[in-house]
């Protein structure tokens, strides 16, 4: 079964049941057709969070258009809870891969914030959705990441549930580690990782950091890390 493709089925094209007929998008009957070189008949895997994972069958397949037939469930759909990363959007290259490991780390949300160094305050969230999906598929998860739209600072503190954690990983602090909070907080809800711009908190926010209830501080070691670096160190510790 690992050696069929395995494609995310948007779950406003139709349901995954038992003999059910789906729309193959553009994209995929290009990825099908021309990079896998299936044709129809052949089988795949197709899943989305609300429906599980199914075996389908290609039904018909040209150029740039298809469809399936769904057959039978492998897996039930089922939660999966995971942190949410909230993090300053960097260069492109660096935040597609931050998009992407976050996701295979188990990132149940991503929200971009704004900072006063962050570089960017637009992001592309039909290419974080198309990153995020290509690595669901390609790490067996069947949730995509929520992609949330991008927050300042300030109103993301302003509106945040203090019974939530929000860890705040800030270097060159007297924090504790993120394993260290865990065994003090026992069973919690999933907490949120905010990690900073490539050039740090300033001042003022790491003052309103430290200000907020629910904001944990949290250290990711002695050494600075880059931004992208630090987002997946603190998601691997969370796993
Ligand atoms: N330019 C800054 C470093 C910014 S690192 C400087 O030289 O001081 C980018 C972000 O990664 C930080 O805002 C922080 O959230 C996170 N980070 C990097 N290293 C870290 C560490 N050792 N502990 C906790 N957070 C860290």
């Amino acid at each position: 079964m690992q050696d069929l493709p395995r494609l995310h089925a948007d779950p406003e094209q139709g349901e995954l049941a038992a003999g059910a007929a789906l729309p193959m998008p553009p994209g995929q009957a290009h990825y099908l057709g021309h990079v896998m070189r299936r044709q129809a008949g052949d089988p795949v895997r197709l899943f989305n969070a609300r429906d599980g994972e199914w075996r389908a069958r290609i039904e018909t397949l040209r150029k740039d258009r298809g469809g399936f037939r769904i057959e039978a469930m492998l897996r039930p759909p089922a939660p999966e809870p995971g942190p949410t990363l909230l993090f300053a959007p960097l260069k492109r290259d660096a935040t597609d891969l931050v998009v992407r490991m976050a996701t295979e780390l188990g990132a149940s949300g991503l929200q971009p914030v704004i900072t006063e160094r962050t570089n960017t305050a637009r992001i592309n969230a039909d290419r974080w959705r198309a990153i995020a999906t290509e690595a669901a598929e390609q790490c067996e998860r069947l949730s995509l990441p929520a992609i949330a739209a991008p927050l300042h600072l300030p109103d993301l503190l302003g509106g945040w549930d203090p019974d939530r954690p929000l860890l705040a990983a800030i270097e060159r602090a007297d924090a504790g580690t993120i394993e260290g909070w865990r065994a003090a907080a026992g069973e919690t809800s999933p907490p949120a990782l905010l990690i900073g711009p490539e050039g740090g908190f300033s001042a003022a926010e790491l003052a309103l950091l430290r200000s907020r209830p629910g904001v944990i501080a949290v250290t990711l070691g002695a050494r600075i890390l880059r931004a992208e670096t630090a987002a997946l160190a603190g998601l691997a510790c969370l796993l």
